[in-house]
């Protein structure tokens, strides 16, 4: 076995893009740069905001077109923003592969996702376009479903024999700490909502005057005259 991990290209991954220009002369851009995807099939080429001398993706820096290998999360994420097109990028060229995704040298719109009540029209005339497939997905796991089928995209498995066990671990238990640090502060906030409900309703109910009211954070003064 070698001890460089490879990886087929093409690679493709999920994602979405943004919609620019005139209404039927649409294109697709990046989410946050706002490159022009180039139609007709061809491949967009990579570049580094950050240095000029980097030829994407430089490990350590953002540079590369990026994708999500396919999962749950990942068919989830690109189907939340109601306002963007998601879809599957076929990647080539160099890659950096990461837990949860990839950054590629360069990339182009293999498929669009069509997703039932939101713009058909516009999303069928983009994948003309740019001679992608429409894949018409009304859920997560119909996009999954279409990704397993046509064997696109890294599972979870590959993923870890090509970043070795100790990275992959890592990862995901720093994943596991950005949803333990989320939820305690959804925590936080609902106790905060329910002691000022219960300080509301106390107020409302009690005759006038000042009174203490005793909330999990200490005393709470409250005056209703
Ligand atoms: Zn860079």
């Amino acid at each position: 076995m070698s001890d460089t991990p490879l990886v087929a290209t093409p690679l493709y991954g999920l994602r979405t893009w943004t919609v620019v220009g005139e209404s039927g002369a649409e294109r697709l851009a990046g989410p946050h740069q706002c490159t022009t995807w180039p139609p007709g099939g061809a491949w967009l080429e990579a570049t580094c905001t950050q240095s000029p001398v980097h030829q994407p993706p430089t490990h350590g820096c953002g540079c590369g077109l990026h994708a999500w290998h396919p999962s749950r999360r990942s068919a989830r994420r690109i189907l939340a923003g109601r306002r963007d097109v998601p879809g599957i990028a076929e990647a080539r060229g160099a890659m950096e592969v990461h837990e949860d995704g990839f950054r590629a040298e360069r990339a182009r719109p293999y498929a669009l996702v069509l997703v039932p009540g939101r713009n058909a029209r516009l999303v069928r005339r983009l994948a003309k376009v740019y001679a992608a497939q429409v894949v018409e997905a009304d859920s997560p796991d119909a996009v999954l479903a279409f990704c397993r089928a046509r064997g696109l995209g890294l599972d979870e498995s590959t993923v870890v024999r090509l970043l070795g066990p100790a990275t992959a671990a890592e990862y995901r238990r720093a994943r596991r700490e950005r949803v333990r640090a989320d939820a305690l502060r959804l925590a936080a906030a609902v106790a905060a909502v329910a002691l000022l409900v219960v300080a509301g309703l106390r107020v409302a109910t009690d005759p006038p005057g000042d009174r203490v009211l005793h909330g999990r954070t200490g005393e709470i003064h409250t005056n209703s005259r």
